[in-house]
């Protein structure tokens, strides 16, 4: 017998008193729209307290697989649904517990009654379905403090319920509860990882990616699209927008000192990402900046740098160590897509000593010599905006892989 159904339990969303409803109908369509492509004949309804996944015969581990990765879940439980009968219940309890018999050596059976008018009460219950299991498997034994099992059962009006497991979600808040922001998303380790927490915290993340062809390459571009596609596991879609700043880039390099050139590019892009977000109903803009990492990233470049605009900067790797960013990136697989070796536009115009504590005055003074707003504009009108879905990788890594092997 497999799950008939999933139960989900929220987080700390339980904790937003009156604003509870707009949550968990946030959370509900998140997780609809998740499944509902894939698993067609799922059907989800939910409650104040939980919401619940009717599986009608779809896998019950890969939509669990699915549920995971939605904000705003805490755990899921699968759950066997059985007819109110002690013998249903009987065969069900035994049922759930055979996958886990060989690892948990004890168990005990926990019963509530919703039902009030079901012919046995809970100890009944819990004495004649511990029996069952016992009797079935002889080395597992009933052990009512810290069991390595427990046999949650559910008397409701409509049938038993029954469940063992309870698997650990992503927690958060649900996507799109905290508004929107927009990601600079370029192609490096950080700025992916810095996307995830935000989406964590519940900002519906729309990513903003500076191009510089022919400088950087259209695998490039590619790789911060697919970057995006794993994103979009986290919220169904992630719009892309990109902005050709080829001509900024070279007009920087033409006209501002060596020293200065990445305070500058930095600023074009700020102003042009805070444009963006203007557009676009946006409330914020995040970036993968981890304090110190490198010379555009201290707290004088942050300085000259968010000069530009009075929007909220968040940086939710401020104070993370590289190894810590790693990691998550490791966990949320884009690791292996960040590493892959393609050009990055900042990298290819920055010479290698730019101004770790750039003057705001000098910055100001050098900017003078470039046609800031014309340059703005230009970008501007060719914006390319694309809706990404979780499913739209191209798989670069395996073919860089097999590239090398040849
Ligand atoms: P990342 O790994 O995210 O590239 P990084 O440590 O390499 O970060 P920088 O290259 O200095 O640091 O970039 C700092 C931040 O600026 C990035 O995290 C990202 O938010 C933004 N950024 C850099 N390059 C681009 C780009 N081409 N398009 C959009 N945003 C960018
Ligand atoms: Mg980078």
């Amino acid at each position: 017998m497999k799950p008939t159904q999933l139960m989900i339990r929220y987080g700390e969303l339980s904790t937003k008193g009156k604003n509870i409803n707009f949550f968990i109908d946030r959370l509900g369509r998140n997780v609809k729209n998740a499944l509902e492509g894939s698993y067609p004949n799922v059907e989800i309804s939910w409650f104040r307290d939980r919401m619940y996944v009717e599986l009608n015969d779809e896998p019950s581990d890969e939509v669990v697989e699915r549920l995971q990765d939605i904000f705003g879940i805490q755990t899921i439980s699968p759950v066997l649904q059985v007819e109110k009968t002690l013998e249903a219940a009987k065969e069900g309890a035994i049922e759930i517990v055979r996958p886990f018999v060989e690892e948990a050596k004890s168990f005990k059976i926990n019963t509530k009654r919703a039902d009030h008018d079901f012919e046995y009460d809970t100890m009944e219950l819990n004495r004649s379905l511990g029996s069952a299991v016992a009797t079935t498997f002889p080395n597992f034994d009933v052990k009512m403090k810290d069991p390595d099992l427990t046999v949650r059962t559910e008397v409701r009006a409509d049938g038993i319920y029954l469940s063992v497991e309870t698997i650990q979600a992503a927690g958060g808040l649900p996507v799109g509860t905290a508004g929107k922001g927009m990601l600079m998303l370029s192609g490096g380790i950080d700025s992916p990882v810095a996307g995830y927490l935000s989406m964590k915290r519940g900002i519906d993340v729309e990513a903003v990616h500076f191009a510089s062809p022919p400088y950087t390459s259209p695998k490039a571009l590619q790789k911060a699209k697919d970057l995006t596609a794993k994103l979009a596991r986290y919220s169904g879609q992630v719009p892309f927008i990109e902005v050709p700043f080829t001509e900024i880039q070279e007009q920087i390099k033409k006209n501002i000192p060596e020293g200065y050139i990445m305070t500058v590019t930095r600023r074009m892009m700020l102003r042009l990402t805070d444009l963006i977000r203007e557009q676009r109903g946006g409330l914020a803009i995040m970036n993968g900046e981890s304090l110190g990492q490198v010379a555009s990233q201290t707290l004088e470049s942050m300085l000259a740098i968010n000069e530009v605009t009075a929007t909220p900067i968040l940086r939710p790797l401020v104070a993370m160590d590289k190894t810590e960013i790693v990691e998550i990136a490791q966990k949320i697989d884009t690791y292996e897509l960040s590493i892959l070796p393609f050009e990055d536009c900042c990298t290819i115009f920055t010479p290698p000593r730019p101004k770790t504590k750039p003057n705001l005055e000098k910055v100001i003074e050098y900017e003078k010599a470039l046609d800031v707003e014309g340059l703005i504009e230009q970008a501007m009108a060719g914006l390319k905006i694309e809706n990404i879905g979780p499913d739209s990788i191209q798989n670069q890594v395996d073919e860089e892989l097999f590239e090398g092997l040849l």
